[in-house]
């Protein structure tokens, strides 16, 4: 396939920035970039025919840290950096909210719980015990202590989970109108979005970026990538990895039990209400190898899984069906900490944000998007 003359010249000449990914980093990047370059031309394209990687299909859980978590983090980071790490999250889930509005984003301040069952005892006595520590770390940071032990509060789940932890200062998101209002702000920039499009390979030469996709060629002087847990495809040797996360809502409960956001089995497992219907997802450390996929498939094993587990924990008795099924890939690595980074003159990629995203995913195409500033004449 090629594209017309037509295409072409209305479409895809002199593009100044290609973007590629119109995930929440690749829409960020490019609103950034126009914001410092107004005049110049700003593509993002994107394989999909709506986002279709993780922006579109997470659990819109607007958190920044459960308390097993950021113990496990300090295993293998720093202590500065686990709590700087959360003030980005924090901020950025600030900025986000700034940006687009609360309304526009579905945002609802319900609080985290992070339960525990009877055989984590021991997990959830670490935790509780660390609850001080952590509070008085963030409180500088953040402007305030999140954490308290709830396993004695009026909650839901004290039969199957008798430990709890909430964090107040976490909340949910309406994911679907985060990314309509996202969209809309970057089409009111000017900013060109071409769905459909699938980048294959690029090459770089003096003055440009020739790439290659699915449906012809074309050319830009700059090239961000921002394609998360797909990067490895483009770049090779980028230290990312994909995970899939399989998602299902159910059909609606009568007088739903479960509201606001709950984490479990140390965050593999995360669940909410949306209105009067039950999301859940996750359970990809159950089955680690076959999770570790870009392939945007389900699976019999997983999702039976996640049946069980809502008919015997979660909805007991209730009757419910599974009205939509769907899964997300994340881009992780050894390492929590996302990628920003110039590849080469002309390339520059903002990638591997793990389960973060919805927090850092503003953050990082500011970030990405001055760092092109910085690095070449805008
Ligand atoms: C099921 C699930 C639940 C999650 N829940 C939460 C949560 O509750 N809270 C939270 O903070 N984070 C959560 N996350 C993580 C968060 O969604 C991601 O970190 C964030 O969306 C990443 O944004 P991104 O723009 O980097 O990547 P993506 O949203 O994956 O965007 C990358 C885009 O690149 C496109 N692309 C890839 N390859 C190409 C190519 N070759 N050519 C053109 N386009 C391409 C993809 O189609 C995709 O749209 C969850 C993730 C998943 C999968």
């Amino acid at each position: 396939m090629n594209f017309s003359y037509w295409e072409h010249d209305a479409f895809l000449r002199n593009i100044d920035y290609l973007v590629v990914g119109s995930g929440l980093v690749g829409l960020n990047t490019a609103l950034k970039i126009k914001e410092q370059a107004p005049e110049k031309h700003v593509v993002v394209i994107e394989r999909g025919a709506l986002p279709n990687g993780a922006s579109s299909k997470n659990a819109g859980f607007a958190c920044f840290g459960s308390v097993s978590e950021l113990l496990d983090d300090l295993k293998t980071m720093p202590e500065a950096e686990v709590f700087a790490l959360v003030k980005k999250r924090w901020d950025g889930l600030k900025a986000l909210r700034n940006m687009l509005g609360d309304e526009q984003i579905g945002f609802d301040p319900c609080g985290g719980q992070e339960l525990f069952s009877s055989d984590q005892r021991a997990l959830y006595e670490t935790c509780r015990d660390a609850i001080p520590y952590l509070n008085n770390g963030l409180k500088s940071l953040i402007g305030g202590e999140p954490y308290t032990d709830n396993s004695a509060g009026d909650r839901f789940g004290r039969d199957t989970f008798p430990y709890a932890i909430f964090n107040h200062m976490e909340g949910s998101i309406d994911t679907g109108k985060m990314i309509q209002a996202l969209l809309k702000k970057v089409a009111e920039a000017d900013i060109q979005i071409i769905n459909g499009l699938k980048l294959e390979s690029f090459e770089e030469n003096e003055q440009s970026v020739l790439v290659t996709t699915d449906y012809g060629r074309l050319e830009t002087r700059y090239l961000a990538l921002c394609t998360n847990g797909f990067a490895k495809h483009h770049l090779p040797a980028a230290k990312i990895e994909p995970a899939r996360n399989q998602v299902v809502v159910t059909s609606p409960i009568p007088n739903m039990p479960i509201k606001g956001t709950f984490h479990v089995q140390e965050g593999y497992v995360y669940f909410r209400n949306v209105e009067d219907r039950l999301l859940i997802g996750g359970f990809r450390h159950l089955f680690r190898d076959q999770e570790r996929t870009d392939a945007m498939e389900l699976t019999d094993n997983v999702q039976r899984t996640i049946y069980d587990f809502i008919s015997s924990k979660l909805l007991p008795d209730t009757p419910f069906t599974i009205d939509y099924s769907w899964s997300g890939i994340m881009g992780i690595g050894a390492s929590k900490s996302y990628i920003c980074q110039k590849i080469s003159s002309r390339v520059f990629c903002g990638i591997r944000l793990g389960g973060m995203g919805v927090a850092l995913g503003s953050l990082v195409g500011q970030e990405l998007a001055d760092l092109i500033g910085r690095e070449v004449q805008m």
